[in-house]
C-alpha cells in the first residue's frame, strides 16, 4: 500500500516531498496543504518518508513479499553478515509497522499535478 498522510498531524513542511526518491508526492510550498500523492504506484517502500516526517504523519504498509526472508530450509543458514543484514531489515520493517498504526486512510489528499524536475530548491 502506498504512503498515507494523516492530515491531522501534518505540518505542511514538505520534507516527505523533498526526500522521496520516486516523486510519489506533490507539494506546493506556497500553500498550507497536505502533500498530495499523485503517483502512489511509484512507491518502492524505501520508508524514507515515514522515517523523516517530523510529525509521524506518514504511514506505510509493506506488501507481504517484503516481509518474507529466504528460508534456511531452502538456502541454508545465513552467514554472520547475512544474519546481521536480516536483523536490520526486520528491525526496519517493525519500525515501519509501528509507525503505520492509527493512520488516516485517504489522508485528505487529492491528486494533483507535478512531476520530476519540478521540485523547488
Ligand atoms: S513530512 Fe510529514 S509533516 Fe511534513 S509535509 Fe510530509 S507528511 Fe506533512
Ligand atoms: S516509501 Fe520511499 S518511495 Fe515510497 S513514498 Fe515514501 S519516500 Fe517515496
Amino acid at each position: 500500500m502506498p504512503p498515507v498522510i494523516d492530515a491531522r498531524l501534518c505540518s505542511f513542511c514538505g520534507i516527505c516531498y523533498d526526500i522521496c526518491p520516486q516523486d510519489v508526492f506533490y507539494f506546493d510550498r506556497g500553500r498550507k496543504e497536505v502533500p498530495a500523492i499523485p503517483y502512489p504506484q511509484e512507491c518502492w517502500y524505501c520508508g524514507a518518508c515515514v522515517v523523516d516526517c517530523p510529525k509521524g504523519a506518514v504511514s506505510l504498509d509493506l506488501p507481504l513479499p517484503l516481509h518474507i526472508v529466504p528460508s534456511p530450509a531452502l538456502y541454508g543458514p545465513p552467514g554472520p553478515e547475512e544474519e546481521e543484514a536480516l536483523w536490520r531489515a526486520a528491525d526496519f520493517s517493525r519500525s515501519i509497522e509501528r509507525d503505520s498504526t492509527g493512520g488516516n486512510p485517504g489522508g485528505g489528499n487529492t491528486a494533483s499535478s507535478g512531476r520530476k524536475g519540478e521540485k523547488e530548491s
